[in-house]
């Protein structure tokens, strides 16, 4: 029998999570042919998700739990459900019924029937998320499709399924700091991509601010190119071009109409706009020393207070 593991981080989901895996188990249940298992993945909740998960387990043979000794972020919980999967095939998949389970039967035919490696959803491109929030993101798929080697439609979400091929791909990128959505794309493999009407969240409510989301951006573009330290180059290069243009009009100016006092304003002009850019050209780099920086302490992405599996993979290399 085919085996589908599907992979759930969980953060302060007490709400919503056992309404999450009935609605789910209806769907699963319409599906006879595959065998499918849960793999909770508690995020460091700071309410009783630990506590709904073990009730879940005990009622469901095939809901396993790992479970954090803090938060460690999305990003981490879906590394470590998907390095402890062991299935043909992994969705990956919130728990706030978001990510509507119903599309599981397109999924699955996807990639059992249709060839593909992987099957993921984007969002509806007809539909708002608020004006400001979608301006953002829509300059954050351009901006990275453009800067970065990756490529992703607009509006993709993380929600998806893929081969036990494909995953154990990702498994291979074992840096600490994480852009999921980047990840997948980067190791390519054959992917479908399918929309669904994406709704309000029903119970419990989202841990992402504006801030976290333009943090979510940089990361995005940050984890996966180095445009920005060319940008600085190039923006030196013209600089300096300009500098000796303007060297070189004075030096004929002084030649033919003789010395005159500049005015001090042109003085401070340039020196505070250059201090500007200086500062700002140091920022960027330093963004890249500190990723540098965090990546080579080489810790784990992820360590486990609890779980029901019956051995957890928590090496990178592994
Ligand atoms: N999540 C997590 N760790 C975090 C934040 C969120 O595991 O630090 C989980 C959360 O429980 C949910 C999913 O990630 O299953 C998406 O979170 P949310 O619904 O808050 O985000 P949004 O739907 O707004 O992207
Ligand atoms: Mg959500």
């Amino acid at each position: 029998m085919t085996t589908i593991d599907i992979v759930v981080p969980c953060y302060n989901e007490e709400e919503g999570l056992a309404h999450f895996v009935l609605e789910t188990n209806k769907v699963i249940d319409t599906l006879p042919e595959y065998d499918f298992r849960y793999i909770l993945v508690n995020d460091g909740s700071k309410d009783k998700t630990f506590l709904v998960m073990k009730q879940l387990s005990d009622k469901f043979s095939n809901v396993k739990y790992i479970s954090f000794s803090r938060n460690f972020g999305k990003e981490a919980a879906m590394y470590a459900g998907l390095q402890n999967s062991s299935a043909d095939y992994v969705i990956v998949m919130d728990a706030d019924l978001q990510h509507p389970p119903g599309v599981f039967p397109q999924l699955i035919d996807a990639v059992i029937n249709e060839g593909y490696d992987c099957c993921a959803t984007k969002r509806d491109e007809r539909e708002g998320e608020g004006v400001l929030r979608g301006v953002f993101s829509k300059l954050f798929f351009k901006l990275s499709n453009r800067l970065t080697d990756v490529s992703m439609p607009y509006g993709a979400m993380d929600y998806r399924i893929m081969s036990r091929q494909m995953v154990d791909s990702i498994l291979e990128l074992s840096e600490v700091q994480r852009f999921s959505k980047g990840i997948f794309s980067w190791v390519g493999f054959k992917t479908k991509w399918i929309s669904f009407k994406t709704v309000e969240r029903q119970l419990g409510k989202t841990t992402w601010k504006f801030s976290s989301l333009f943090k979510y951006a940089i990361d995005g573009i940050a984890c996966f190119s180095v445009a920005p330290l060319r940008f600085i180059a190039v923006m030196g290069a013209i600089i300096s071009g300009g500098a000796l243009l303007y060297i070189l009009i004075t030096l004929i100016q002084t030649l033919i109409f003789g010395i005159e006092t500049p005015g001090y304003v042109t003085l401070l002009c340039a020196v505070l706009f250059l201090g500007g850019i200086m500062e700002f050209s140091i920022g960027i780099v330093g963004e890249y020393i500190g990723r540098i920086y965090m990546e080579t302490k080489n810790r784990p992405i992820y360590i486990v207070h609890k779980t029901n599996l019956d051995e957890i993979k928590n090496k990178k290399d592994a």
